[in-house]
């Protein structure tokens, strides 16, 4: 067999990339080693009929309209705005940390205070994150910010990362700053919403092209000496790909526990997160996501996050600071040596994409590749 483009992986980068070349003409073969598409956005029904994510809750939010309009031709949506409890101190407060936090934790007299110095501090809107926060010079604002660090990010990200935020890139804790305002969603981005009929119907018809074929279930090892190509897209990790010549890159790992309840309803938001409690993060109600309101019954997924182990795990998340950095650097060398490989994606690039970039991502490679 004979293709233009041999695309690794069926995640939202491969499957981007391998639309936007089969519509400019390019015939390309989409291999995973998983049995279906979707990569990590996969969703499936639960023998319940309740429409689950395999690998984790995803919720998609954007700022990018053109992300927003190349993912609008393969789905209708249905608006959602995420919402997330902590429970803090035993009691279920709003997350991202904001004004309204402040008001179900405290005393109104020290809410109130707190508030005020919030908004003269930063402006009313602004988003401060924890870490930023915890420099801050006011003993009130020093106060809130330990406080929020203890409570809400120190033994989460314990628990998500092994590590404690400072031993993390800022960039990690920063993706849930503190608000100065309002606004209880958990993202604030522009475009918000659900794939309609689900992300594996979006990307089925991502990938109904002609000119697309697909192969589930075969490792690009197996695939390599068979498949003739003029380019190869790899969207696996990187590590990987080069045998692990500059050792392993790490990642953090997940299992999920899926329950299933005979009520409507169990938790009253999406996500409730659990920073000092549990061995797992968080629980999420597939149910708020997906709008199945319904059925008399939903379920569950519970994360409890574990170090990641080839061929026993998955690599969901890289990990990123400084030193994982350096050794990325030697692979990315690696990488610019072979004229017709390129590598994209959340493993690929080692990088902590949401899925919007990992889309922006594969379309601005597509505009690189077809240009040369
Ligand atoms: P992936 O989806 O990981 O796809 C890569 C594919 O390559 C996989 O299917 C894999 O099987 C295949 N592959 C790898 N190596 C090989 C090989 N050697 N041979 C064959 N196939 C191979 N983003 C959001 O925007 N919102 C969210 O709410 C959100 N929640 C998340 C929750 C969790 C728990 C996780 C882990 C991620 C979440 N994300 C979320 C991020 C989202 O999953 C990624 O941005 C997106 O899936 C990246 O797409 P990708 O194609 O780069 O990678
Ligand atoms: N975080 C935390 N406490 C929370 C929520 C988030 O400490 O209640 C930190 C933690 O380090 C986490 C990071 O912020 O890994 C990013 O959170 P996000 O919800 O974006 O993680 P994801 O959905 O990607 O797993």
């Amino acid at each position: 067999m004979k293709v233009d483009y041999l695309i690794i992986g069926a995640g939202f980068t491969g499957a981007t990339l391998a639309e936007r070349l089969a519509s400019a003409g390019k015939r390309v073969l989409v291999v995973d080693r998983r049995d279906h598409i979707g990569g990590n956005a996969y969703d499936e029904y639960d023998p319940h009929g309740v429409l689950v994510h395999r690998y984790g809750p995803h919720i998609f939010h954007t700022n990018s309209k053109k992300v927003w309009d190349y993912l609008s031709q393969f789905t209708e949506w249905r608006p959602y705005y995420h919402r997330v409890r902590a429970v803090v101190e035993g009691k279920e407060i709003p997350l991202p940390f904001s004004l309204a936090s402040l008001w179900a934790l405290f005393s109104p007299r020290l809410a109130d205070k707190l508030e005020e110095k919030l908004i003269a501090h930063y402006g009313y809107g602004a988003r401060v994150p924890i870490l930023g926060l915890r420099e801050a010079e006011d003993p009130d604002l020093r106060f809130l910010a330990d406080y929020v660090y203890r409570n809400v990010f120190e033994g989460y990200t314990l628990k998500q990362w092994g590590l404690r935020p400072e031993e993390l890139s800022p960039t990690v804790t920063a993706r849930v700053p503190v608000l100065v305002s309002y606004d209880t969603r958990y993202f604030q981005d522009t475009y918000q919403a659900m794939p309609k009929e689900g992300y594996t119907a979006l990307f089925r018809r991502m990938l109904a092209h002609p000119n697309i074929k697909v192969l589930l279930g075969a490792d690009w090892r197996e695939v390599e000496g068979e498949v003739r190509f003029d380019r190869l897209v790899f969207t696996g990790p990187i590590d990987e790909f080069f045998g692990y010549l500059h050792g392993p890159l790490p990642y953090r790992s997940l299992r999920f526990v899926l329950e299933h309840h005979p009520l409507p309803y169990v938790q009253g938001v999406g996500t409730v997160n659990y920073p000092n409690e549990h061995p797992y993060t968080r629980s999420t109600e597939f149910k708020h996501l997906t709008g199945q309101d319904y059925l008399p019954h939903t379920t569950l997924a519970y994360e409890y996050p574990e170090a990641y182990e080839p061929g026993r795990n998955e690599p969901y998340y890289p990990v990123p600071r400084e030193e994982n950095e350096e050794r990325l650097k030697l692979y990315l060398k690696e990488g610019e040596k072979l004229k017709t490989v390129f590598f994209a994606g959340r493993l690929g690039d080692y990088r902590y994409y949401n899925m919007d970039q990992a889309v922006a991502r594969a379309l601005k490679l597509f505009e690189e590749v077809v240009r040369e």
